[in-house]
């Protein structure tokens, strides 16, 4: 018999081991399974070359649970290992400077399982005391056995073993009984070794019998040792994917389409990802995508791995070439992982241009539901973005489906406004901006539907990508100066007009919560609206964007501001402020003219104060005494005038009825003053 201290630097891995690895410490399990499948899949490679001739007999891997022993032994048929191959293989771990390496990464320390060959070690994790015995498949070799119970000191002797191959059998640890129940092992089967090549037994089939579910003689295989992924995309049919997904995701709905990933240079990749179905809601449910390793589950946390925006997908990606149990930091630097991600985004672009071009009609139809996707691509990955212009469609409100370009050819000689810039109009909403639409398309312009999550962002980043472009939505003015073609038109009002007609419509404005309202003029036509509501451009989408992003913040907790444009050119329009001049010259003319000439004198009076840098402070002081109780008097008759102005457009039922029409149109006229509309609108009836 021999014993002999396991080569490692430090003295203490294993209670480090067993520490930093205590919240992971279910891994071991996979880790000796995937062992136990290294070492079947090696025995077969050497049959396949003929440098083994013996019998294969029944390759399966076995895990058995006895609760009475206290252990838990998996067992192969594989090549097995003589002395000197556990000399080599077990008690010298190719590890070098252990502690220094466990000190800088004691928060991933998974990290150092399998990427340094810890992966049988890990089984200390909640064992007492390890045991392997094992028959290697070289001619005349002798079985051994080998323990060890955690400290660095191991015992190796000679052994009697009936079959090749090797069994690990771990004496379960007082605080890890867990690991003794068979529905323990059976779910951490299922999760990381649903997939593995090689078939794995543990436990029994249930049958029914006696009144009673129990064991049948039968062994219970865990995985599917084909997944479908590791076949030939052209044996397969669409029935097979749709299949696997559902298996895979259980009591989702079907997905729309799936790419299946097969590369070998410059690394080896395959893989099925299912776009599912998403309606307008980002799922922020993510984790949907595994990550396996020959087979061999890894993670489903795949950020890094696959591109940002494809966290909506789901599926499995298997790759060999992404290091086993590493921690999610050390992933993502990882140069070969990028390239994975890169690769995978490649893909996915093609996918989606192939699908667009071989049938735009199928793919037009399936828009609304993959838009997402690509939005999100398009704003978050830049190659994205290049790729997507041969597949990214606009929607406008009539429903049609074009490309960038195809757009762009579509608007640009009627949308291009006065300084050159193309003006994209969208809208968000087509049922309460409805009116606004049909204004924009009777004046023979093409409205947009963006009414995607994403959208206020993709508009961000089009006026950023396309030159000379914006985007407008369709409320944001008046028809006629949504796309500006020249200087437009002045109101043609005089200033006591102006000052009249300001009050009288402002006055008049029902209080609406959270919304604010600035008045003005334009002579448009005499057939356009009285006057209409728009929202300004720059401000809404200030608030949108703050409103996505979590508190809100300044422009989160602004009021939407709003202007109602009144046309002087309309009649009714024209008539009621020349009515409301005539009828309030006498009682307002006079105070607006004082006031007037009292703006003047401030004027000059500040003038004087600001000029002068050496003027004395009593001097200065009485001037500016003199500007106050200027600016109080004139703000004094400034409400009286608004006073007597608001009256007046309150026994004004025109007044009132240009200004809820507006409202009305912009689906802001609602409760009592929606009432109040409707009862003055009847009893103009009469
Ligand atoms: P890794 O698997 O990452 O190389 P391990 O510590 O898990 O690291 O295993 C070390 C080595 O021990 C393996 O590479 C293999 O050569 C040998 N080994 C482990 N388990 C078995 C087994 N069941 N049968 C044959 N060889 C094994």
């Amino acid at each position: 018999m021999a014993t002999g201290k396991i080569g490692v630097t430090t003295e203490n891995i294993f209670p480090v081991i067993k520490k930093f690895l205590y919240s992971d410490h279910e891994i071991f399990l996979r880790e000796l399974v995937s062992n136990a499948i290294d070492a079947t899949q090696k025995i077969k490679t050497l049959a396949a070359f003929g440098d083994f001739k013996g019998e294969l007999g029944q390759l399966d891997v076995r895990v058995r649970v006895d609760k009475e022993a206290g252990t838990l032994t998996v067992s192969d048929r594989g090549i097995g290992m003589d002395q000197d191959d556990i000399e080599k293989y077990i008690n010298q771990i190719a590890f070098s400077g252990a502690e220094e390496f466990l000190a800088k990464y004691k928060d991933t320390a998974n990290s150092i399982i399998g990427h340094f060959g810890l992966g049988f070690y890990s089984a200390f994790m909640v064992s007492k005391k390890v045991v392997i015995r094992s028959l290697s498949y070289k001619d005349g070799a002798k079985a051994v056995e080998w323990s060890c119970d955690g400290s660095p000191e191991y015992e190796m002797k000679e052994t009697e073993k009936a079959g090749r191959g090797t069994d690990i059998i771990l004496y379960i640890d007082e605080d890890s009984k867990e690991f003794l129940e068979q529905q323990r092992i059976d779910a951490l089967l299922k999760k990381y070794c649903r997939f593995l090549p090689v078939p794995v037994i543990s436990g029994k089939e249930q049958e029914w019998k006696d009144g009673k579910y129990q064991d049948s003689d039968k062994d219970k295989v865990i995985n599917a040792t084909e997944p479908l992924w590791t076949k030939k995309p052209s044996e397969l049919t669409d029935d097979d994917y749709l299949r696997f997904y559902r298996e895979l995701m259980p009591g989702q709905e079907d997905p729309m389409f799936w790419i299946h990933l097969n590369v070998d240079y410059p690394f080896t990749l395959t893989g099925i990802l299912y776009f599912p179905k998403i309606k307008s809601n980002i799922d922020l449910q993510r984790n949907r995508i595994q990550l396996y390793c020959n087979q061999v589950y890894v993670t489903d946390q795949v950020e890094g791995v696959v591109p940002e925006f494809m966290m909506l997908m789901q599926g499995v990606i298997d790759s060999p070439d992404i290091p086993l149990n590493v921690s999610r930091s050390y992933l993502q630097a990882d140069s070969q992982v990028k390239k994975i991600s890169s690769y995978i985004s490649k893909k996915v672009a093609e996918k989606l241009e192939k699908m667009f071009t071989s049938d735009r009609k199928a793919y037009e139809q399936k828009w609304d539901d993959i838009s997402i996707f690509i939005v999100y691509g398009m704003l978050s990955d830049e190659k994205f973005y290049e790729a997507s212009k041969k597949f990214f469609l606009f929607k406008d409100t009539q429903g049609e489906y074009f490309t960038l370009e195809e757009y762009r050819k579509l608007i640009e000689s009627a949308q291009t406004d006065k300084n050159g810039d193309v003006i994209y109009l969208y809208a968000t909403d087509k049922t309460s901006q409805f009116s606004y639409i049909e204004a924009a398309r009777e004046k023979g312009y093409d409205v947009l539907l963006m009414d995607g999550q994403l959208d206020p962002h993709l508009v961000g980043l089009l006026e950023s990508k396309i030159e000379k472009t914006r985007f407008v939505r369709v409320d944001s003015d008046i028809p006629e100066r949504l796309i500006e073609k020249e200087d437009s038109q002045k109101p043609g009002l005089t200033p006591f007009q102006t000052e009249v007609a300001s009050t009288l419509f402002r006055s008049r404005i029902p209080e609406i919560e959270g919304a604010q309202f600035i008045v003005s003029f334009q002579s448009t036509s005499p057939d356009a609206d009285p006057a209409t509501v728009t929202q300004n451009e720059y401000m809404r989408r200030m608030k949108e964007m703050a409103a996505m992003q979590p508190g809100a913040g300044f422009y989160g907790s602004l009021p939407d501001s709003y202007s109602l444009i009144v046309n002087t050119l309309q009649p009714a329009v024209k008539d009621v402020i020349e009515k409301a001049s005539e009828n309030l010259k006498a009682t307002v003319e006079p105070a607006f003219t004082e006031i007037e000439s009292i703006n003047k004198e401030v004027a000059e009076l500040r003038g004087q104060v600001d000029g002068k840098k050496e003027m004395p402070e009593d001097e200065k002081k009485r001037i500016e005494g003199d500007i106050e109780a200027k600016e109080k008097r004139a703000s004094d008759l400034r409400e009286i005038n608004e006073k007597a102005i608001a009256e007046y457009a309150g026994g004004q039922p025109v007044v009132l009825q240009i200004i809820d029409l507006a409202l009305l149109r912009a689906n802001l006229l609602k409760g009592e003053d929606l009432k109040r509309f409707i009862s003055r609108s009847i009893s103009m009836l009469k």
